[in-house]
């Protein structure tokens, strides 16, 4: 059976490797490694083996998992990356370093009075609804260029843009496409590329790739 680290070296290698034709460098991608639905006991070997930078995507799990491993871990980043209801605000600004769900105008405006409240103000990625897929989260594409606007008038830190590809297709288009409105908008950042397609996102660019499956195995 693999262990932890096994499984963490070996996606830092195929980082590694995927930076190579992109002429980038590896240290320029950070490894979020995603663990939802995984209790304390399997996220403790990740971090043992030096991982320290976790994604969760719901503020209730990760209130009932993160502050006793971070306790012990101080240097622990954690990244939200699921949606985010407005009523949530409050409790995401307190735990999260890092959001990546902002997509609408009224999570900005709470998010916005949460970190005035909490004097703390947490990097925020503008998720965008890169397949115009109508169920989905993230900002309409037709919208981004105004939300963008507001964002950075809220004096929220714009951290870059983030997606998730629609399923089951080819999500390389996709990546090339959240790349391309990243440079016309004058935005750094890009999350985009999960256990999946990571290599493929990173060799487009991505500077955090979100990784759940082939670090921790499948979820239940
Ligand atoms: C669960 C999740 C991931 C990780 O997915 P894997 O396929 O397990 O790597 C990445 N991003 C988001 C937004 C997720 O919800």
């Amino acid at each position: 059976m693999e262990n932890a680290a096994t499984r963490l070296e070996a996606v830092r290698s195929n980082i590694a490797r995927a930076c190579k034709p992109a002429r980038r460098k590896p240290e320029d991608v950070t490894l979020i490694a995603v663990s939802k639905t995984h209790d304390a006991a399997t996220i403790q070997p990740l971090i043992d083996a030096g991982q320290r930078v976790f994604g969760e995507n719901r503020v209730q799990e990760a209130q009932g998992k993160w502050p006793a491993l971070r306790a012990a871990h101080p240097d622990i980043e954690l990244h939200l990356i699921g949606q985010l209801q407005s009523n949530k605000a409050e409790e995401a600004v307190a735990l999260f370093d890092v959001i990546h769900s902002l997509d609408r105008p009224s999570l900005l405006t709470a998010l916005a009075k949460a970190m005035d409240k909490a004097g703390k103000h947490v990097p925020c990625f503008v998720q965008v609804n890169i397949g115009d897929e109508p169920q989905k989260g993230g900002c309409p594409i037709a919208d981004l260029p105004a939300f963008l606007e507001a964002v950075r008038a809220s004096g929220i830190p714009l951290a870059g843009l983030m997606c998730i590809p629609p399923a089951d297709t080819e999500a390389a288009p996709f990546f090339a496409f959240l790349a391309k409105l990243a440079a016309d908008h004058g935005v750094d950042g890009l999350s985009m590329g999960m256990s999946g397609d990571y290599e493929t996102a990173v060799m487009l660019g991505a500077s955090y790739v979100r990784v759940g499956t082939a670090l921790f195995g499948a979820r239940d």
